[in-house]
């Protein structure tokens, strides 16, 4: 088991923000009359990822001084069930009511019979998702680890998104995965998914998730996606900026996530304790045993992208395997 992480942040009270201008409990939406992209902005697709919450909750504040100068932003807070229940002495105990809020994206579980917290969420945030033509979901992780760029799957919308944040120029490292065979992301969801769509979604993961530079992080990529999709003002963003005072990185990496490592039993484990985008040297090292099987290492330089038992439950993905692209 890996210690309990301290709580460097504290939520922002956002129940100021229940009403919404949209009808919608919690969303946000300002049109500037003009042409131009719709623009989404979402946090709290987990309930105990609360640097997202900060940033939104900051930039809702500063409404008086921006305006959208073109098209339209959406300003989404996600699982606001699950956020209700945050509680600092338990803060992983908020990250989803019922079901995990960020699986439940295909429309085999949106348009289904079946019910839940989460699913009746997505139905309330679906038409503005579906909507919004760029979206940036702000998450962070359980574990320490360098911010990333889920740029979303190989052949997917992978590579649209990873493009996308080599124009934003954070974070240094990127991810194209696999997705989660649990469920389909509201990131992969509709054009988001098809490459042939220029409509392009990301999740950052900005850090451990109740870290001080968390906020930092989610504060930085906001204000630039906002800046370069054009939904805020230049000067605005650069003011801002420049207050958070975050250096983009040097050059940015590309890791491609090649397989998921699923829990298939009860009694998965990792074989030793093992941190964010640390790499294996060697194939066949062992990472973890699974009722009886060893799962180890596929190949040389193996990267382990978000390890992480503490959410175990058969079906659940614990890490994802990958190659660094140069
Ligand atoms: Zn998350």
């Amino acid at each position: 088991m890996s210690p309990p992480r301290p709580i460097e942040l504290t939520a922002p009270d956002i129940l100021r923000w229940a009403q919404g201008n949209t009808g919608t409990p919690y969303v946000w939406s300002f049109d500037s009359g003009r042409k131009g992209s719709h623009v989404m902005v979402q946090a709290l697709t987990h309930g105990n990822e609360i640097c997202g919450a900060l940033a939104l909750d900051w930039l809702l504040t500063q409404q008086d001084h921006w305006q959208v100068p073109q098209g339209r932003l959406t300003v989404a807070f996600g699982n606001i069930e699950a956020f209700a229940r945050w509680d600092p002495q338990d803060p992983d105990r908020s990250r989803y009511a019922d079901e995990d809020f960020n699986r439940v994206w295909a429309d085999e579980a949106l348009l289904g019979a079946r019910d839940s917290i989460e699913l009746r969420r997505a139905r309330e945030l679906r038409p503005f998702v579906d909507a919004a033509d760029l979206l940036l979901d702000l998450h962070s992780m359980h574990e320490p680890c360098k911010p990333l760029m889920v740029c979303g799957a190989t052949g997917r919308g992978g590579e649209k998104g990873a493009a996308l944040a080599r124009r934003l120029a954070v974070p240094e490292v990127l991810l194209i995965d696999t997705g989660h065979p649990a469920g389909l992301r509201m990131i992969e969801r509709g054009g988001f998914g098809d490459p042939a769509s220029a409509r392009t979604a990301l999740l950052i993961e900005c850090g451990q998730h109740w870290e001080r530079g968390a906020e930092a992080v989610a504060m930085d990529t906001l204000l630039r996606f906002l800046g370069h999709s054009g939904a805020l003002p230049a000067a605005f963003v650069r003011q801002h900026l420049q207050r958070v005072g975050r250096v983009p990185p040097a050059r940015q990496q590309l890791v491609r996530v090649t397989e998921a490592v699923v829990a298939r039993h009860p009694d998965f484990r990792f074989v030793r304790e093992f941190k964010g985008l640390q790499v294996l040297a060697k194939a066949g090292e062992p990472i973890a045993t699974d009722g009886g099987a060893t799962v180890c290492a596929p190949y040389d330089q193996t990267v382990l992208v978000m390890p992480s038992s503490v959410h175990m439950k058969v079906g659940t993905t614990m890490v994802r395997l990958g190659r660094i692209e140069t």
